[in-house]
């Protein structure tokens, strides 16, 4: 889910950290003993922890929902739930797609943790459609390079465009 042939090293590595609930979120902070503010900088409504940034959040739900529809019904509420999607697709789907449907995970996840991190360390913020274009561009940009598995499959990237793309 985390490492495989067509990741991007430091997507991998950001989601290898989230998964084990290891990123400086404000709900770890605070138990640490820092004075922070709790709430989410991306919806302003909930506190920010772990389940909440990645996948509570409607911010994050926001920029899912934008590749989803193909492949993916709806966003994924958890870490657990997206690994139900993978081995429902493992026995049905071609490689390039789980590698797509991988790669679409470990992008947002990369992408929404540098957005948190632009809101509160250099103010800047962007909209979540502004967001789900880094995902695709990433995205994009992994897959042009990678060959299909066989004569006979798609290439990755081929696969990736019959997700609909963000809209602009
Ligand atoms: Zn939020």
């Amino acid at each position: 889910m985390v490492w495989f042939k067509e990741e991007i090293p430091r997507c991998s590595f950001i989601t290898w950290m989230a998964m084990l609930s290891r990123l400086p979120t404000r709900d770890r902070l605070a138990s640490w003993g820092l004075a922070v503010p709790l709430q989410c900088v991306l919806c302003s409504t909930e506190f920010e922890s772990h389940p909440h940034l990645f996948f509570g959040c409607p911010y994050v739900g926001a920029v899912w929902s934008r590749f989803c529809g193909h492949v993916i019904a709806s966003p994924p509420l958890s870490f657990q739930e997206a690994a139900v999607i993978l081995s429902n697709h493992q026995v049905v789907s071609s490689a390039s797609l789980l590698a797509v449907i991988k790669l679409l995970l470990q992008c947002i996840i990369y992408c929404v943790w540098r957005e948190r991190n632009s809101r509160i360390f250099r103010r800047e913020s962007s909209s979540e459609a502004a967001v789900a274009a880094r995902v695709d561009r990433l995205v994009r940009d992994r897959l042009i390079s990678i060959p299909p598995p066989s004569d006979a499959a798609p290439s990755p990237l081929l696969v990736y465009f019959r997700i609909p793309p963000p809209d602009p």
